[in-house]
């Protein structure tokens, strides 16, 4: 069994809106009532099936005591925790869990995470899927900066698989389908390293310290160097496929309009092509000038194209 075939489908139970009662919340049922209704805005009614299932059986703790649970949620006893002092605030990002979760077979399926016995996978795009739909939607948080690598790997992610389809796999935990959706143009294997390479940033980011902080730095370096790789080449094979459909149908709009995105999409690459060595301060380039035209032009399928100087 390869890894791939560990990466369950989620199949979708059928259970529309009906009355959803807020009594058994009431601390918090202002900021419930706007989520619900930012929700029923913005998204489609096949895609909130895990809102509806969800949200009459919530339960909310506050300062419940409990180290781990600190602004979190369980999927499986339906349990959104929070700290008093944020509570407010906080909750949006945890209703994204909620929104997008379900627990069956002994699996929690969770926005692009599945967990098992045998299987953990997907924490780090969820993590950054999750805040970034918080902030696109209800303005940034304390999270913010704590999730910024995070939620630029899930952007980028979004900018290939467009946001309509994206929002949709999230919300119906639909990591089988993402994976799909990014194999037309990589193999299982580098799906499965990218997603772990964001799973590793977001596991080991905070967990650097004096005996292990050499070794870490390395692995994230690695992890960022992976992840952007991907998503370039990713994002690029597209492009160039998607090129030379417009170009026999001589569709130069469609043309324009895709090279005006690539290029965009190659600045946000650019931009965030960097980090700081936590031993010597020193700024690391992630992917050096070669290594960006190796991947742009492998992917275009030129040899000697040279696109960045
Ligand atoms: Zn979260």
């Amino acid at each position: 069994m390869n890894n791939n075939d560990m990466i369950l489908a989620n199949k979708k139970s059928e259970r529309l809106y009906n009355d959803i009662n807020y009594d058994n919340k009431k601390c918090l049922s202002k900021e419930i009532a706007k989520f619900v209704d930012v929700m029923i805005n913005n998204f489609s009614d096949k895609d909130l099936t895990n809102l509806y299932n969800n949200i009459n059986s919530l339960d909310i703790i506050i300062d419940g005591g409990y180290e781990n649970h600190q602004n979190s949620y369980d999927p499986v006893n339906n349990i959104i925790y929070l700290e008093k002092d944020n509570a407010k605030s906080a909750v949006y990002h945890e209703l994204f869990h909620l929104s997008s979760s379900c627990y069956k077979d002994d699996t929690v399926f969770c926005g692009f995470a599945q967990w098992n016995d045998d299987l953990i996978i997907g924490i780090g795009l969820t993590e950054g899927y999750t805040q970034l739909l918080r902030e696109r939607y209800f303005g940034d948080d304390d999270l913010k900066h704590a999730y910024s690598a995070e939620v630029n790997y899930a952007y980028l992610t979004e900018l290939i698989v467009g946001k309509d389809k994206m929002s949709c796999l999230y919300l119906n935990a639909n990591l089988k389908e993402l994976t799909n959706e990014l194999c037309q143009y990589n193999s299982v294997e580098d799906v499965i390293n990218f997603i772990n390479a964001i799973d590793y940033i977001n596991a080991y980011k905070f967990k650097v310290s004096d005996s292990n902080k050499k070794e870490i730095f390395q692995n994230i370096i690695d992890s960022h160097r992976i992840a952007r790789k991907f998503l370039l080449s990713t994002y690029t094979k597209k492009f160039a496929e998607g090129i030379k459909i417009k170009a026999l149908e001589n569709d130069q709009d469609a043309i324009t309009q895709m090279t005006i995105s690539f290029y965009d999409f190659v600045g946000e690459i650019i931009d965030n092509n960097a980090a700081v060595n936590m031993e010597t301060n020193e700024e690391i380039i992630i992917l050096s000038t070669d290594v960006l035209n190796e991947i742009v032009s492998s992917a275009f399928g030129s040899p000697d194209m040279i696109f960045f100087k």
